[in-house]
């Protein structure tokens, strides 16, 4: 495997985001191309550690052959890196961007060292695949005579899609936006993920490959979901988890207090169409901004209000800031809970000196002026005693802000689809479906990704997309 004292020799060097200064400036993506010597040197560090906790489901989900393709880019030999990578990962390109790398969490290096940077290497392998043009459509040698339609263009509704075309269903796909991608769209900002030439680049391979795609439409509300359950021999729900979580507080309904989707699908639109193309643009320019919730939304939300040049910059997060090493609760191979700077973080300490986030606070109330316009709002410190929040008397606070983006996580699908299939729900108001057998509650119907398993993660909905596509095939053709 790789080099056998690599792990001793090199020590771990991750491939560097472009310059704050510069990267503030523009919605490029945030990566700088990397040397390929450099990434032969960092395959070398994977070691034969006999059992890859990164390739398993504590690491990896889609169970990417990971120590082998460390192993080929270490040889130089990229194709076959390439040809394992797409075995396992219908779009690598979207996880070695954006994936926070449970992988990496699980690499047995990590133990006591730090672990091999397998997301740069993921990335690169792709990168280098679409630069040789290794990567061309997935055409089937036959089509079976079978249709399936996939509600929803998220990486679960795609992988699904990818998958069922491989087999030889005809696949329609139905979303309700005007561009595939689901959240890698219009969730994801451009700097993480680039639309155009990564998102787009993908779709149009599917197309190519025979899968059709509708947009504008919403199935429940222009598309009559019976008549596409008549007209299709399966469907395939993948159409996320959309609800948002909401902050309650008094005056909640203040001009000026947004959640975190409508920021961030309204400013990729202006980055794709211009300004005049978007009805529902939200400008941080010249604002003070508190962005409520940390995780990957609230530093999106952070990267987005700075390039619009925002005067100042918050974020709250009601937990405590976690520690810098695991805890003893958090052993190897788990994901590390531990404290990370994200490019957002880094932006903002760049623009502002400081990190922007503030641990162990509530928000009580929102402030608004005579014309109903956000001029601030009240915090109070909070502690968690006994498993219940404790606010701490005397801690409250008044706050400058003219925008408010609320991103504190997402609670389930919408209620459309549920009401039209008539489908029984979870406990988290989920379609409930189980792991691995995709079928709900209604003969014929399928669901996978955030949809029915919660808000989670582009992998995640990779791996749902590929299992669901296994149990649709498996019903289809019993
Ligand atoms: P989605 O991506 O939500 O796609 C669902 C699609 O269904 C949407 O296109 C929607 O328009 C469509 N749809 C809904 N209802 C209908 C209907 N009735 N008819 C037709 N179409 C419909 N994960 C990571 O791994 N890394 C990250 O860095 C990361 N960053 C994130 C940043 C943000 C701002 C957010 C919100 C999430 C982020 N995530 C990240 C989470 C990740 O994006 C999701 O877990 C993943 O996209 C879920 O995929 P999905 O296919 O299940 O659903």
């Amino acid at each position: 495997m790789g080099k056998a004292t690599g792990f001793m020799e090199i020590a771990r060097s991750t491939v560097p985001y472009r310059a704050e200064v510069e990267r503030l400036k523009d919605y490029n993506e945030i990566y700088t191309p990397p040397a390929e010597v450099h990434l032969k040197e960092q395959g070398a560090r994977c070691m034969d550690c006999g059992v890859p906790f990164c390739q398993q489901s504590t690491g990896c989900p889609v169970d990417n052959l990971i120590p082998e393709w460390n192993d080929l880019v270490y040889q130089a030999r990229w194709k076959e890196a390439y040809e394992r990578l797409a075995k396992t990962n219908n779009f690598p390109e979207f996880t070695g961007r954006v994936c926070p790398a449970p992988c990496e969490g699980a690499c047995t290096l990590g133990i006591n060292e730090l672990p091999v940077t397998i997301k740069n290497i993921e990335n690169s392998i792709i990168d280098k695949a679409f630069e040789e043009g290794w990567v061309t459509p997935n055409s089937p040698k036959q089509r079976l005579g079978k249709s399936v339609a996939v509600i929803g263009s998220g990486p679960a509704g795609l992988a699904a899609a990818d998958e069922l075309n491989k087999m030889g269903y005809n696949v329609t796909v139905f979303e309700r936006n005007d561009r595939a991608g689901g959240l890698l769209m219009y969730g994801i900002p451009n700097m993480k993920l680039g639309k155009v030439d990564v998102v787009n680049r993908r779709v149009k391979l599917l197309e190519a490959a025979g899968i059709k795609f509708q947009y504008n439409a919403e199935v429940g509300k222009n598309i009559d979901a019976n008549q596409l359950k008549s007209d299709f021999d399966a469907v395939v729900l993948a159409v996320g988890s959309t609800k948002a979580r909401d902050l309650p507080a008094p005056n909640r309904d203040a001009k000026g207090v947004y959640f975190a989707m409508e920021f961030l699908e309204g400013n990729t639109k202006n980055v794709l169409d211009g300004k005049s193309a978007t009805s529902h643009f939200i400008s941080a320019k010249d604002k003070n901004v508190i962005v409520i919730g940390g995780g990957d939304t609230g530093t999106d939300c952070i990267g987005t209000s700075l390039r619009h040049g925002c005067k100042s910059l918050v974020n709250f997060e009601l937990f405590p800031q976690p520690p810098t090493q695991r805890a003893a609760n958090n052993p190897w191979p788990e994901y590390p809970r531990t404290f990370k700077v994200d490019y957002g973080h880094a932006e903002a300490s760049h623009v502002f000196g400081q990190d922007p986030r503030t641990y162990s606070i509530n928000t009580k109330r929102f402030i608004k002026d005579e014309n109903g316009n956000l001029t601030g709002l009240e915090t109070v410190n909070v502690k968690f005693e006994g498993g219940k929040l404790v606010e701490i008397e005397g801690s409250e606070k008044i706050w400058e802000a003219e925008l408010v983006l609320l991103s504190m996580g997402f609670l389930s699908p919408e209620s459309t689809l549920a009401e039209a299939f008539a489908l029984e729900l979870d406990g988290r108001q989920n379609f409930k479906a189980d792991f691995g057998k995709h079928s709900t509650s209604v003969e014929g119907i399928f669901a996978a990704g955030d949809c029915r398993r919660g808000q989670s993660l582009v992998v995640w909905a990779i791996k749902e997309g590929r299992l669901c596509a296994e149990a649709v095939h498996k019903y289809l053709q019993a």
